[in-house]
């Protein structure tokens, strides 16, 4: 049987609705290509590290950086950012609010043989706990977005921590979408393939002069830290517009269209508010049917970036995600370890309204005619 067609006119024009990798713009490519003359050249040089310099500046410019915070970068992604964390940043013991894949990920690469074993806050997927002040614990670490869920927690400094204790906020589907205060972490950590509409591959890290002096203190200790996980030599190489080792300028080139643009449409404000703006619409239109049913059910928990909605059992989402699919809107489909008959939508910075609005006209024409 052939797969279900829906009418062009109901199609919105990019089909892409992932939550990381998520849609490059034709903008980002053709910056690419004006600037392809320093693609293929040393990252030693100064073409290559005045592009650092650009992408940290507006970095800084975008999130208001307060005096002494400093924007360093490495590459591996916010993956490799977890072990950097549990290598060069936690002294003694950490603890975390863990409410989906991503946040148990962060866990598990805080549970080394050189640190006590981590306190954990979980929660069942699509609910969130909160931290609250354990003596003796160095660092909180918590997801400011779960993308996995579609649950986003507040950015604030744990009341009651101890006084050097370091807050380290997974922003990585978070940053650029969802507004925050950068002052209430003391690292503030992303890659920049979600609402910065890049390649992966790297690490961008908004640093307090707190975090940046538990770097120098724990690399000053006997721990053994291999140098792709050493935060000092980070500090040091982006200090220089570096990376310890070779960057793709590919991924540099397209953040950097993608944060004038959003610089250009009024900055972090902007953006939040365009994400919240179009993630609404999609809540709303889950509302209005008796057949999809927003998976968060606590309004405040829901991610303006990340939807996540449930279908009637009765309809197999996977029927809904495939036909889209043939019909080019894609990676509509939910995390896969979550497991549930749902579909998720990503409305990051770079979505426009419109093409949610016609991702809702296509669902319901699916919905209809399945
Ligand atoms: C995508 C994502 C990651 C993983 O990022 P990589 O760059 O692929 O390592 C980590 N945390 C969150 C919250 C994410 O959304």
């Amino acid at each position: 049987m052939a797969p279900l067609e829906i009418p062009q006119e109901l199609l919105p024009a990019d089909g892409r609705f992932g939550a990381g990798p998520s849609r490059i713009s034709p903008a980002q490519l053709q910056h690419l290509l004006a600037h392809a003359d320093i693609l293929g050249t040393s990252h030693r040089q100064a073409p290559v590290k005045d592009l650092v310099a650009r992408v940290q500046g507006m970095l800084a410019d975008f999130f208001s950086l307060p005096g002494g915070y400093e924007v360093v970068l490495g590459n591996g992604g916010s993956t490799a950012f977890w072990d950097v964390s549990a290598a060069s940043l936690a002294r003694t013991r950490s603890a975390h609010l863990s409410f989906g894949e991503f946040g148990s990920k962060c866990v598990s690469a805080h549970s080394t043989p050189w640190l006590e074993s981590p306190d954990v806050v979980s929660s069942d997927p699509g609910t969130r706990g909160a931290l609250s002040a354990i003596a003796g614990v160095d660092l909180y670490a918590w997801p400011h977005n779960e993308t996995s869920t579609g649950v986003s927690a507040p950015v604030r400094r744990v009341a009651g921590a101890d006084s050097d204790a370091l807050m380290v906020v997974d922003a990585t589907s978070a940053a650029g979408g969802i507004y925050c205060d950068v002052r209430e972490s003391d690292v503030y950590y992303f890659a920049p393939q979600k609402n910065f509409a890049s390649d992966g591959g790297l690490w961008f890290a908004l640093m307090s002069p707190a975090a940046i002096a538990r770097a120098a203190e724990i690399a000053d200790t006997d721990r053994y830290i291999p140098d792709f996980l050493s935060l000092t030599q980070a500090i040091d190489n982006s200090r220089l517009h570096q990376t310890l080792n070779t960057p793709a300028l590919t991924t540099l080139l397209l953040m950097e269209a993608q944060l004038e643009w959003m610089l250009s449409i009024g900055g972090l404000t902007a953006t939040a508010a365009h994400c919240a703006a179009s993630s609404a619409v999609l809540y709303d239109w889950a509302d209005s049917r008796s057949d999809v049913t927003a998976f968060v059910r606590d309004p405040d928990h829901r991610s303006p970036v990340v939807v996540t909605l449930d279908i009637d059992e009765a309809i197999d989402a996977t029927a809904i995600t495939s036909v889209l699919r043939a019909n080019g809107i894609v990676d509509t489909e939910p995390y896969r370890k979550l497991g549930r008959n749902q579909i998720r939508v990503a409305t990051f910075a770079g979505v426009p309204h419109s093409a949610v609005e016609k991702l809702i006209s296509s669902l319901d024409y699916v919905l209809e005619n399945l």
